[in-house]
């Protein structure tokens, strides 16, 4: 029996990583392991329980004081160990967080093949976001299969040298995960206007100040607009935010949420501001339009498609956008369309059969390519 690893450290890997793990274990010729770094101990522990999946093997590696390198250092370390003492015969990694580059370092040494799901995003800029975008670039050098949510994805890759035959466009798993979770859904969608609002990138941290004073002019604005803010436990965050906002009565700031509660507001919100990755992917899936809190991004699609606008961190740039979605319901409508330009549900599925042909030594059934769809259609609002 073949075995394979499947290393999760954060929340959106968790959340990433469960239709890939759900599919593989349909084989009953494969053993597949979870194994958890817990890069991000409580996030991570939320989500593999809303997903189902329970860790074959707990690493536990999250310290108080973790820095970067050492953490990497130590995720390195245990996953060597692991590797050397599980012998799978195929690892398989997510994304771009400092656990998936040591997963993918980690096979190498140990030379087993890595499978790296959503590759080939790339923010133009290597420092931008930090570390993800360097991550990212490295787990592209090391992984044998590059498992692409998009053709854009694809591109990337082929323009840095890639071979063709090891690239897979097979859409983005988030929205596998969102078909599941959206039926389960019972929030109706409120009257009066809601943002959501979410930060946690470590670019954001200074110009919090800046998006704190954009969102209190938005509720100056509109007397009845309410704003969800749940917030990352990222302790360089919490803190100036709920200084800024707690006291507001039209203000919700929570504890970050479960997905499903998470996936109810996004529903839920006329709009969203973040400088998340995955909101993303599932906001435009939800018909809800996204600002994005950033001057770049790895996701071009959505705003390609009109479903998402970059708007920076400056008021004079996310107010005139908020305004505009708030006011006009054609230009709402013309951002909730519906297009969903990261995947039609079937990726985890897609990518398990590529594994599982590997591993069996027969040629995948599948066009390397990938179908040039660029709206893979959007997830039925259950
Ligand atoms: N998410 C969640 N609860 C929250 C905020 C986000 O479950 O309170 C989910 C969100 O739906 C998406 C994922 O977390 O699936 C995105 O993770 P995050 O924003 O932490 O990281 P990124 O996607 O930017 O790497």
């Amino acid at each position: 029996m073949k075995r394979v690893a499947i290393v999760v450290g954060t929340r959106p890997e968790a959340i990433k990583l469960a239709s890939v793990t759900s599919a593989l274990r349909e084989s009953a010729e494969l053993d597949v392991r979870v194994l958890a770094t817990a890069q991000h101990r409580d996030l991570l522990d939320q989500a593999l329980a809303e997903m189902g999946l329970v860790a074959d093997v707990d690493l536990d590696l999250m310290t108080p004081a973790q820095n970067l390198s050492n953490f990497a250092g130590r995720c390195l370390g245990a996953l060597g160990d692991i590797f050397a003492a599980e012998a799978p015969d195929y690892v398989i990694g997510q994304g771009d967080t400092t656990t998936a580059l040591a997963a993918a370092q980690a096979a190498h040494h140990a030379r087993i093949p890595f499978g790296h799901v959503e590759a080939g995003l790339r923010s133009g800029r290597r420092d931008t976001p930090f570390p993800e975008e360097m991550n990212r670039r490295l787990i592209s050098l090391l992984a044998d299969h590059h498992f692409c949510p998009t053709p854009a994805a694809r591109a990337n890759l082929l323009r840095e040298g890639v071979s063709v035959e090891a690239i897979y466009v097979t859409g983005n798993t988030i929205i596998d995960t969102l078909r599941n979770v959206v039926p389960r859904c019972t929030v109706a969608k409120r009257a009066a206007p809601s943002i959501l609002v979410t930060v946690h990138r470590s670019e954001n941290v200074a110009a919090l100040p800046t998006i704190v004073g954009a969102v209190y002019a938005l509720l100056d604005l509109y007397p009845t607009l309410r704003v969800r803010w749940p917030i990352h436990p990222n302790p360089r965050l919490g803190g100036a935010i709920r200084d800024a906002l707690d006291a507001h009565p039209r203000v919700d700031l929570t504890d970050s949420l479960s997905h499903g509660a998470f996936v109810e507001a996004m529903r839920d919100a006329r709009l969203i501001l973040t400088d998340s990755g995955g909101v993303q992917e599932e906001a435009p899936a939800l018909g809800t339009p996204v600002l994005v809190l950033r001057t770049e991004t790895e996701r071009p699609e959505g705003i390609a498609a009109g479903v998402a606008r970059l708007v920076g961190t400056d008021p004079r740039t996310i107010l005139p956008a908020a305004i505009e979605l708030i006011e006009d319901d054609a230009a709402h409508r013309r951002m909730a369309n519906g297009a969903s330009p990261y995947g039609d549900g079937q990726a985890g599925a897609r990518i398990a059969a590529v594994v599982r042909a590997y591993l069996a030594d027969r040629p995948a059934r599948f066009d390397p390519a990938g179908p040039v769809l660029q709206d893979w259609g959007g997830v039925t609002a259950g």
